[in-house]
């Protein structure tokens, strides 16, 4: 199978295309090495199977290929909150894109949101269903205001153009909290 993977230069992108590879299908990388690196992908650059594109989701893009995983997007909030415009930018235009191309070529698509998208959640853990508890002009709201919005456009592709889409809910658990006498 080809497979499209943006934001693939990042740290789950790159884990992703390794075990894509790994498998024995064809991986285009898409990235615009904003917070991913091409280092991250060593590995594959020499491999004929891998292609690495240097590109912006924000601008349209034409590719043939039979599945999307859409990863692009910074996700750590340091770099999510240095360009909130182009955070939301990317969420929103970026998904846009990724979104035509699948309907365009009928890939299955999958976009990688985030737990984020609960802002600030009153109930712990959060069920798929729970709607959430958001801030719309708060500073994290470039991002999960965007996931939300990329969560949609997902949805109405799907149920206006038919596309296969698949939505991940991605929660990085809070570090556990380590004191000295704890580690010795
Ligand atoms: N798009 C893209 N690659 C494609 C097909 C579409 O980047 O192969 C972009 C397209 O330029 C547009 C967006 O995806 O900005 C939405 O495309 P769609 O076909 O859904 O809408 P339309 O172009 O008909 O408004």
């Amino acid at each position: 199978m080809r497979i499209l993977v943006t934001g693939g230069a990042g740290f789950i992108g790159s884990h992703l295309i390794d075990r894509l590879m790994t498998e024995g299908h064809e991986v285009i990388c898409l990235d615009n090495f904003y917070t991913g690196r091409k280092y991250n992908l060593l590995k594959w650059l020499d491999n004929p199977y891998f292609e690495l594109i240097r590109h912006d989701v924000t601008e349209p893009i034409r590719l043939e290929i039979d599945q999307i995983y859409h990863l692009a997007c910074p996700a750590s909030p340091v770099h999510y909150q240095y360009n909130p415009v182009k955070t939301i930018k990317t969420n929103v235009m970026g998904t846009l894109n990724m979104l035509g191309l699948a309907k365009r070529v009928k890939a299955r698509f999958l976009l990688a949101s985030t737990s984020e998208v609960y802002g600030d959640p009153e109930v712990h853990p959060q069920s798929e269903d729970y709607r959430g508890n958001v801030n719309p002009i708060g500073i994290r709201s470039c991002y999960d205001e965007g996931k939300r919005v990329a969560e949609t456009l997902a949805f109405d592709y799907h149920r206006q153009n038919n596309v296969d889409i698949r939505v991940a809910r991605i929660s990085i658990p809070m570090a556990p909290v380590c004191s000295k006498t704890t580690v010795g």
